[in-house]
């Protein structure tokens, strides 16, 4: 599938249809910049969602010793994202479509699985940093949209919600910061000023970076992006920077009209969290609006399981890069009316139930400093 000489990109990023602005409405000079702490996992901490919820929060990852090791490994990587800039800019760096190629393949190599560039948008930079509360004062260019597959072999594995859905969540957190921290080194070195964003220590908002650098569309998931190539089945970093960079354009693959007519994740959402009707207007945004306390508290309150990942797991979206399933996606993006039978033959063909066989990991709780097979131990 990778073009070597012809495209950067592993996947078919070339094919899609560019447009001007995102397929959701965003009314730019409206849009107001918010605090990280505004969002589900600090109003879980805080006590906002009740006293067993946050009685909960600072153990709900690292009750499993995988999904553990993997958020101590985020918050090394939080203490890395930003440093001294090299004082001369290295030579043959001021060609924008060079250097856009340049760091495209430069992330690819540290393994990447999608990434995109757009302008910052200045209403994406946080306020105020959710740990220490200081002001946000980010006025990078330009941004660097960095996809992690969670990987679909365990995607089809678990049931949505059992003990390995925190560890897909912060394996993908994880790289996806440690190829952030890298490239933003790397950019340093060459001579301009980059920092990384990851999981572990955002200054900025994922989602309208993602719309903006073509990675996807918005999805009826609330507040996240969906990409054509991986679904909603990916974590995201970001690199802001200086690097003078020639940027993409938003894409639309026909998702607005898919998710019009799926509602699969609303449908099997063990929380009922996300919404049946239609997209709002939200902070000048238009998206499906989502029950955040019901969604955060399903995440950390989960008592047969690490975490949620059942919309990621159910959408129709989220398939392996076979043959078969590309023919198909194109099929979603090309002929709107194929999309009901799509949803349809995906609930036929069994698609977002678990598979027992392909499961690898071990169900471990840590209780008071100890590991036990739980009582909700799926054998
Ligand atoms: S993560 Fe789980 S609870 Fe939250 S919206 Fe998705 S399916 Fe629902
Ligand atoms: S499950 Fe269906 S409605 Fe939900 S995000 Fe995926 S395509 Fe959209």
């Amino acid at each position: 599938m990778r073009r070597l000489g012809v495209h950067p990109d592993p996947f078919p990023v070339w094919k899609l249809k560019r447009t001007e602005r995102p397929s959701t409405r965003i009314i730019d000079d409206k849009v107001q910049r918010k605090s990280e702490g505004d969002g589900g996992f600090p109003r879980a901490e805080s006590g906002e969602f009740g006293p067993f919820i946050q009685q909960e929060y600072p153990r709900f990852v690292m009750k499993h010793p995988l999904s553990g090791v993997l958020m101590d490994m985020g918050r090394k990587l939080a203490k890395m994202v930003d440093g001294t800039v090299a004082p001369k800019r290295a030579p043959g760096t001021h060609d924008p479509v060079a250097n856009a190629r340049h760091i495209k393949e430069t992330a690819y190599f540290l393994r990447a699985d999608l990434v995109g560039i757009c302008e910052l948008p200045p209403y994406a930079v946080f306020t105020h940093d959710r740990y220490t509360n200081e002001p946000i004062d980010c006025d990078h260019k330009y941004a660097i949209g960095i996809l992690i597959d969670q990987d679909w072999r365990t995607a089809a594995a678990f049931n949505g919600h059992d003990w390995i859905s925190n560890s897909m969540s912060f394996m993908s957190y994880t790289i996806s910061g440690f190829i952030a921290c890298n490239l933003a080194e790397y950019i340093r070195r060459l001579g301009y000023p980059a920092r990384a964003n990851h999981a572990m220590n955002y200054n900025v908002a994922v989602p309208p970076i993602l719309l903006w650098a073509g990675l996807g569309e918005m999805c009826r998931i609330g507040d996240m992006v969906l990409s054509p190539f991986l679904g909603p089945r990916f974590k995201a970093s970001v690199v802001t920077t200086d690097m003078p960079l020639a940027i993409d354009k938003p894409i639309d693959f026909g998702l607005q009209d898919f998710c019009s007519k799926c509602l699969k994740c609303a449908r099997l959402c063990p929380s009922q969290a996300i919404s049946h009707g239609d997209r709002e207007m939200h902070n000048s945004y238009e998206r499906w609006p989502v029950d955040v306390e019901r969604c955060t508290s399903m995440r950390v309150g989960n008592q047969h399981g690490s975490g949620c990942g059942t919309c990621i797991k159910v959408c129709p979206w989220n398939k392996p890069n076979t043959t078969f399933h590309r023919i198909i996606g194109w099929t979603m993006m090309r002929i709107p009316f194929a999309r009901r039978f799509a949803v349809w033959g995906d609930d036929f063909m069994g698609y977002g139930k678990p598979k027992p066989e392909w499961k690898w990991w071990m169900d471990l709780e840590e209780v008071d400093g100890e590991l036990h097979i739980p009582e909700s131990h799926d054998k």
